[in-house]
């Protein structure tokens, strides 16, 4: 029997261990899973608490049905039945600018009837059409490519919302092409994003499915009636004839023949066929820098902003207007105290008790990272300083929980695809070490499903074949 250990029992690691033992049954190889997880629980930054009938997410609030790795790992879990997709209504989302709410055009063209850019920035947008196409080569900051081709308001309006929303990044240092593939590829494909979403838009007309969402990202949002924790929790169970040791950090990587031994704090070492790093960058930095001290510096240069959740209920008779939507996100340049709030009673059912609402808002990251510091008291009326301020919302809430995450999202700023090449590299020269986590190929709950998924085989080659 083969023993793959998988250090880190987040998502990556859960759902990478899941992977790796179904890749060998499939084969018929012997190899069983070892996940050792530092906390006291599997799951990492996903984490959902159910207290007085409201339903907190300390961490993601979902997955998009864009991808199709979660919603199948959801139903080879057996899940079905679990799963939740969110209220047609949550389609529609705002972005505070000028003082006003604003709905979020969702289509190319309602851009020329909403109020959200004004006439010169609406025209500087079209002027996209006209744009000749730019380097491939170049690693652009998601700033400069947009104040390039669409100009400064949809930059300062729409992209670095949008930013703060999906990383609670800077948009002046993040990586086009690592951060928003999709978006540099449609430049590259099609000559222009315009050209590009109009072309889509026709194509999935002809093949009857649903066009692009312009501005918002494409696809339905999904999660469980008990939040996204219930994922983490059943791949956990699904791995309960394996070894998944809680309580668990490992602090060293030692060569032992052709495998490894995986040293870990206060506990016993566990030999290894083969070893699935799916620990944040800076966690794997500290295990691969004694064999591979670039490696290390590779790994801890991977930046991560913070971030802080605050969640907040109200009775539904305070609301001065209906929460009709996913909720907003707020542009840098309005210098507001919250990156957005989500309404995450109007998304999702199950979120808040009969007669309430749940809203969730989200401080810091790259914007204001001092902010998540400050004690719950200051942070909590902070953020209801700006729910009141934006949304009129002036009474006492019933419900608050708040979380914080000191290396909340790993940043893909420039350079990073080149630095990724070059950890991959000298990870691989070590020989059946393999990477998994967000910090590398996408951030979100989809790529890490999918990661999971793409790894497996590769882990399976690795330790299969000799007398397995
Ligand atoms: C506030 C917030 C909101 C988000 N919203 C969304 C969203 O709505 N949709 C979405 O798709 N994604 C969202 N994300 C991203 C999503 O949470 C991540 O994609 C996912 O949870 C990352 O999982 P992971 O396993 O790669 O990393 P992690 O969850 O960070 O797991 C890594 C694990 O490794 C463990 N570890 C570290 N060092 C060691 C060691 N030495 N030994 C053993 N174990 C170790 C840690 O304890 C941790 O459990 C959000 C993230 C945050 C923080």
């Amino acid at each position: 029997m083969k023993r793959v250990v998988v250090i880190g029992g987040g998502l990556s690691g859960l759902a990478a261990a899941r992977a790796v033992l179904d890749e060998a049954d499939r084969r018929g190889e012997a190899v069983s899973a070892t996940v050792l997880e530092a906390a006291p629980e599997p799951g990492g930054k996903i984490r959902s608490v159910r207290d007085e009938g409201f339903l907190c997410e300390q961490g993601p609030n979902g997955f998009l049905d864009n991808k199709p790795s979660t919603l199948a790992l959801a139903r080879r879990l057996g899940m079905e039945d679990r799963l939740l997709k969110s209220e047609d209504g949550a389609r529609k989302r705002y972005v505070f600018a000028g003082g006003v709410l604003h709905p979020l055009p969702e289509d190319p063209m309602s851009f020329l009837a909403s109020g959200i850019l004004s006439i010169r920035g609406k025209l500087r947008l079209a002027a996209e059409f006209l744009l000749p196409q730019g380097d491939p080569d170049e690693d652009e900051t998601v700033a400069a490519f947009v104040r390039r081709r669409l100009g400064d308001e949809v930059l300062d309006r729409l992209i670095d919302p949008m930013s703060a929303g999906i990383y609670a990044g800077d948009p002046g240092v993040m990586s086009l092409k690592s951060a928003f593939p999709r978006v540099a590829q449609l430049e590259q494909q099609f000559g222009g994003l315009l050209k590009g979403m109009l072309a889509m838009q026709k194509m999935a007309r002809a093949s009857g499915r649903a066009g692009p969402q312009g501005a918002g990202p494409g696809g339905v949002l999904w999660s469980f009636r008990d939040g996204t924790a219930e994922l983490v929790q059943r791949l956990a169970e699904s791995l309960a004839d394996q070894e998944v040791r809680t309580g668990a950090e490992a602090v060293g990587l030692r060569k032992a023949g052709g495998g490894w031994v995986v040293e870990v704090a206060g506990g016993q070492a566990v030999a290894a066929d083969a070893v699935v790093l799916a620990t944040p960058a800076y966690a794997a930095a500290r295990l691969v820098e004694a064999l591979d001290d670039r490696a290390g510096d590779l790994l801890r240069a991977i930046p991560y902003v913070p971030a802080a959740v605050v969640c907040t209920g109200f009775r539904t008779g305070a609301l001065p207007r209906p929460l009709d939507g996913f909720g907003f996100l707020i542009p840098a340049s309005e210098k507001r105290q919250i990156l957005g709030s989500l309404w995450s009673s109007s998304i999702f059912a199950h979120r808040a008790p009969d007669g309430s609402v749940l809203t969730t808002q989200i401080v810091g990251g790259a914007r204001s990272p001092g902010l998540v510091g400050l004690g719950d008291d200051d942070l909590v009326g902070r953020v209801r300083g700006e729910l009141g301020a934006i949304l009129g919302i002036r009474a006492e809430p019933v419900f608050v929980h708040v979380a914080r995450w000191d290396r909340a999202i790993p940043q893909y700023v420039v350079g990073h695809a080149e630095r990724l090449a070059e950890i991959e590299g000298r990870v691989a020269a070590l020989g059946r070490v393999f990477l998994a986590g967000n910090a590398y190929h996408g951030i979100g709950i989809n790529d890490c499903t999918a990661r999971a998924g793409e790894l497996a085989p590769a882990v399976v080659d690795a330790v299969a074949g000799e007398g397995a």
